[in-house]
């Protein structure tokens, strides 16, 4: 016998858990599975742009309880030493993943959203209906189906290799509380920023070929980071709080679809837009959003090809222009001519660096307008 639901998401990422949560605030009954126990850490900057801050706080998060860094001020560094500051148009919070999903995860349980610890392992389509099956050979049964499980999982069949590795830690440091660093470095750039509690985040990202000769992050960090001297500095004087730092490799920016085999998709499932842009997790949690408003629609005209449609038209206008924004953005830092020439026009041009921020970023978004289904 297989459980109904009306709707199942795969993945408690951001997206998944906001997805979750919001139609869960609907009254649909949502099961989610997540394959991790949270709380967790993930390999990310971990500072959200203050787009999605109203519609979090819509959905019942309590932002300024979890205590997160307030940041306004943005600094670009290069390994010749250059450096540009500039304001950030909308700012944003740091805070970790650690303290953010596990409060989004608990605010959805309350919401009534079941929470499943477990990987799900196929999902298929037959007459109508998803048939979801998980590691534990239990069936799930739905009408409608997020996919949320990240950049890659064993549920994508096609996804190519990618040549981009991610590495995160987090130390204690003195460092502005309202300061996000982008820092390039040969082959890669390293991101500094404030979490909660005056933790520091650094979260890099390097070709993978560019990492093999090292046999570890540490020895990586010696002989590369330190090339750019704000990011020696850094380091000379940081304390690392975790044993190890954190690694994934295939971090992929290959564009997917946004709706596949009626599948909805979420998040970076639907497509992860370069990290230097630090635009990830907002443009996750505003994906969320167009998902959980297209379901809602659904249930009164129960048009799937509408519902699709209406879902990818959104996800499009939204998101388009952004990660193409973030792709010439990574391709002018990863050269250093490039690079050099940017630092030496923008000084010449008040407002060039906020301007290119606003291509690679939303605006806000409006708050939950949620109605009580059935
Ligand atoms: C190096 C780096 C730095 C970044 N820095 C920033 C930043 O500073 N600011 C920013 O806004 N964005 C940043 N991002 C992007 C941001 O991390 C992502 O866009 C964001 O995490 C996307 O959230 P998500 O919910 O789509 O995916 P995720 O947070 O990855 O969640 C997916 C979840 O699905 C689960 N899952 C996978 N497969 C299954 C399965 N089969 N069954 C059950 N569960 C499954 C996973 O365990 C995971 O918890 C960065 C990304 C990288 C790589």
């Amino acid at each position: 016998m297989s459980t109904r639901s009306d709707i199942i998401i795969i993945g408690g990422g951001l997206a998944g858990l906001t997805a979750g949560l919001h139609l869960a605030r609907q009254g649909f009954r949502v099961d989610l599975f997540e394959k991790h126990a949270y709380p967790h850490h993930k390999v990310c900057g971990e500072y959200i742009s203050n787009e999605v801050r109203p519609y979090l706080e819509s959905l019942g998060l309590p932002i300024e309880g979890l205590k997160p860094s307030t940041i306004s001020n943005f600094l670009l560094t290069t390994a010749s030493g250059h450096q540009l500051e500039s304001s950030l148009p909308l700012g944003g919070f740091g805070l970790s993943r650690y303290r953010l999903d596990q409060a989004l995860a608990e605010l959805a349980r309350t919401a009534g959203l079941q929470l499943h610890q477990e990987s799900v392992t196929d999902i298929q389509f037959r007459r109508d209906q998803f048939h979801v099956s998980t590691q534990h050979e239990e069936e799930y049964e739905s009408p409608l189906v997020i996919a949320a499980y990240g950049k890659r999982s064993g549920l994508d069949k096609q996804l190519l290799p990618s040549p981009w590795m991610a590495v995160k830690a987090h130390y204690q440091a003195h460092f502005p509380d309202d300061l996000i660093a982008l820092n390039t470095f040969p082959g890669g750039y390293c991101g500094l920023s404030q979490v909660e509690n005056k933790v520091v985040n650094a979260c890099y990202l390097v070709k993978t070929q560019t990492f093999k000769p090292y046999r570890n992050p540490e020895e990586f960090q010696a002989a590369v980071l330190a090339k750019n001297p704000f990011l020696k500095s850094f380091f000379s004087r940081a304390t690392p709080v975790f044993d190890k730092p954190m690694a994934i490799s295939q971090v992929s920016f290959a564009a997917k679809p946004t709706v596949e085999n009626h599948i909805l998709r979420c998040g970076d499932t639907a497509g992860l837009i370069h990290p230097l842009c630090g635009n990830g997790m907002a443009m996750a949690i505003h994906s969320a959003k167009l998902a959980a408003e297209a379901i809602t629609e659904y249930h009164q005209h129960k048009n799937r090809t509408q519902l699709e449609d209406q879902y990818t038209k959104a996800w499009r206008e939204q998101f388009s222009l952004r990660l193409k924004a973030g792709r010439v953005v990574q391709q002018v830092l990863q050269q250093p001519g490039l690079s050099s020439l940017l630092l030496k026009i923008a000084p010449l041009i008040p407002g060039l660096i906020p301007k290119v921020i606003r291509q690679t970023h939303g605006p806000l978004i409006q708050p939950a307008y949620v109605t009580q289904y059935s």
